[in-house]
């Protein structure tokens, strides 16, 4: 289709991508946050694979640091890999830009280690966006993916209202955010999330919606190639963006 990214908001910011590819034939790309978590990630992938989805991992540097074998599972079962912070601190939305470049390119670096692959695309940790952290994105030449919908699963909450919120509100080029992880120190309920994920897939695609990698919505690269880690891309996307 050759579009580029779609739906970009915040030009004065930088690349930021909450909506996909609305054409024909609809598709919806589904992403989990704060992973990788040892009870949670397993039982999603498990879900995943049985029902054939490929879905889009933003993790926490620090968890993918604790937890190398699920980041390896994630990437050999096909799915996608993302940035969503090292530290994941609330603190975080008072973060400079040095603070912000610290956070991606230590996750960067982490998850490089462990897969051998460079995110392309950073996760704002709470969905919380401000100028230094979206300054150091485009230093960094990854591009900032939000999301068109999202579970608020990482709240009590139950299946019903996970379902309830995703799959109504569902259209072709949807970015929908999930959760396999908990970062609070009260255990986050992700039980839900497993009981709901089946429901959401069904859900989904009786609507007609078919549930596409991520990288397919928004026909952008998920990894940065080897040989133009440094400041290039930035300039390109952020040129490509904007035109
Ligand atoms: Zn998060």
């Amino acid at each position: 289709m050759g579009h580029g990214i779609f739906a970009s908001r915040s030009r004065l910011w930088g690349p930021l991508v909450w909506r996909g590819d609305a054409s024909l034939p609809a598709r919806v790309a589904l992403t989990f946050d704060d992973g990788p978590h040892p009870e949670a990630t397993p039982r999603t992938l498990d879900l995943l694979a049985k029902y054939g989805v490929r879905a889009t991992f933003f993790v926490i540097g620090a968890q993918a640091g604790k937890w190398p074998e699920l980041v390896r599972r994630i990437v050999s079962e096909g799915h996608l890999l993302g940035n969503h912070s090292f530290s994941h601190t609330r603190w975080g939305g008072f973060g400079f830009t040095a603070y912000w470049s610290r956070e991606i390119e230590r996750t960067s670096r982490v998850i490089d280690e462990i897969a051998g692959v460079r995110p392309a695309w950073f996760r704002p940790p709470f969905g919380v966006k401000q100028w230094h952290m979206h300054r150091a994105v485009r230093r960094a030449g990854n591009t900032m993916i939000t999301f068109t919908g999202r579970a608020l699963d990482g709240l009590a909450t139950t299946p019903e209202r996970i379902v309830a919120r995703l799959v109504p509100g569902a259209a072709a080029g949807s970015i929908l955010a999930l959760h396999d992880g908990s970062v609070s120190t009260v255990d986050r309920p992700v039980k839900p999330t497993i009981e709901a994920l089946p429901r959401v897939i069904e859900g989904l695609r009786a609507r007609g919606l078919a549930i596409a990698p991520l990288d397919e919505l928004i026909e952008a690269a998920p990894y940065a190639s080897p040989v133009s880690v440094e400041a290039a891309p930035a300039q390109t996307r952020a040129g490509a963006l904007n035109s």
